[in-house]
């Protein structure tokens, strides 16, 4: 594989003069007040009142100390988002020129690699993943030497087939393509399969996200991270917003992951649920077939899925309708034991009500 990163960025942010903030050009901390020998903050333009009246740390550092001492990589490999939605976003951005450029998903998969290459004006070549959700080497080999190819998006597991990828696919495409390979692993957390983590190194070309907002239960916060080398990394900072993720952010996330007792025992809950719920589902008559999952969602194919949507919220619960994308699919996030008893009560009155009919 012919891999070199320079030919890779886009021509104006290899020359972009990154804007340069207050704490970037003096790095002192805040800890000691100015009478105690500390320094006097008057370079950010900030209010001397008021809490969280201070810009944060604009390179997360006490973060990245704490993700790098828990998942064994070295923080100059790790890129704090605003949400893993912004490190995909800023892939885009950093590699991609505007209608020139193009990126590469297998679809069905998550709905954003589409969304942030359109608002990037760049186009998107789109394969169907095989009937077990997997892919198409044959299709594949047909775009993965285009020049114009710039990202390959992978999502393992996949949202909304809740599957992993082929690990042999996965290390074909980091070695024979000479772009970037970006590997969401927003869902690893409830897979069976490791991280490729572990591998990050072996692939100068490889992107990957996770994030904090699934297994470690911390939607609200907005936290993603990316992992790449330290190479692709200097243009990520170059890109990103100065101050991309507030102090609030940055401190749950890592309060976070000071508990690292409770998040193992909420992901092994959920893990008992999916199984549950794989074993309960099974039990009703339109349900024709429920997809394995090393996610926290089923993917499940019914006899009538818009009906059974609509019913669903007439009950109050929101599922999501996949069905545009597998047919007659919905896809159940797995709740908490009682969420998961509403879920199956409502599916029993839908049954009752469809004896009815
Ligand atoms: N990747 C995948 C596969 C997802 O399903 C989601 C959210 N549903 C995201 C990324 C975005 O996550 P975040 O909250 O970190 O932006």
């Amino acid at each position: 594989m012919k891999f070199a990163l320079k030919n890779l960025i886009r021509p104006n942010i290899l020359a972009l003069k990154p804007y340069s903030s207050a704490r970037d050009e003096f790095k002192g901390d805040d800890d000691l007040p100015f009478q105690h020998g500390g320094n006097l903050f008057l370079d950010a333009n900030e209010n001397p009142f008021n809490n969280h009246n201070r810009y944060p740390d604009p390179y997360q550092r006490e973060l990245k100390t704490a993700l790098s001492e828990r998942n064994n990589i070295s923080a100059d490999r790790i890129f704090i988002g605003n949400g893993s939605d912004e490190v995909i976003d800023i892939a885009l951005r950093v590699f991609c020129n505007p209608g020139k450029d193009k990126i590469l998903t297998f679809i069905p998969t998550y709905g954003m690699y589409k969304v942030s290459a359109a608002i990037n004006d760049v186009e998107i070549l789109q394969q169907p993943l095989t009937e077990d959700f997997q892919i198409d080497r044959t299709a594949l080999l047909e775009v993965i030497d285009d020049k114009s190819l710039k990202i390959i998006f992978l999502c393992s597991p996949n949202n909304p087939t809740g599957n992993t990828l082929n690990a042999e696919d996965i290390e074909f495409i980091c070695r024979n393509f000479s772009g970037i390979v970006f590997l969401d692993e927003a869902y690893i957390d409830f897979a069976d399969t490791p991280s490729w983590l572990a591998r990050l190194e072996e692939f100068p070309n490889l992107i990957i996200s996770q994030t904090f907002s699934k297994a470690q239960g911390k939607a609200a916060i907005r936290v993603g991270v990316g992992y790449m080398s330290p190479e692709i990394l200097h243009f990520y900072n170059k890109v990103k917003p100065p101050y991309n993720v507030s102090a609030l952010n940055q401190e749950a996330a890592v309060r976070q992951l000071e508990d690292y007792d409770t998040f193992t025992l909420n992901v092994y809950m959920i893990l008992q649920q999916r199984k549950r719920m794989e074993k309960d589902l099974q039990a009703f008559d339109f349900v024709k077939k429920i997809y394995p999952s090393q996610a926290n969602f089923l993917l499940v194919e019914v006899s009538d899925a818009d009906a059974l949507y609509d019913f669903l919220i007439s009950k109050n619960i929101i599922v999501r309708n996949r069905s545009k994308e597998v047919k007659n699919t919905l896809r159940f996030t797995i709740g908490a034991a009682h969420e998961n008893d509403e879920v199956l009560q409502a599916l029993q009155a839908y049954t009752a009500a469809k004896a009815l009919v």
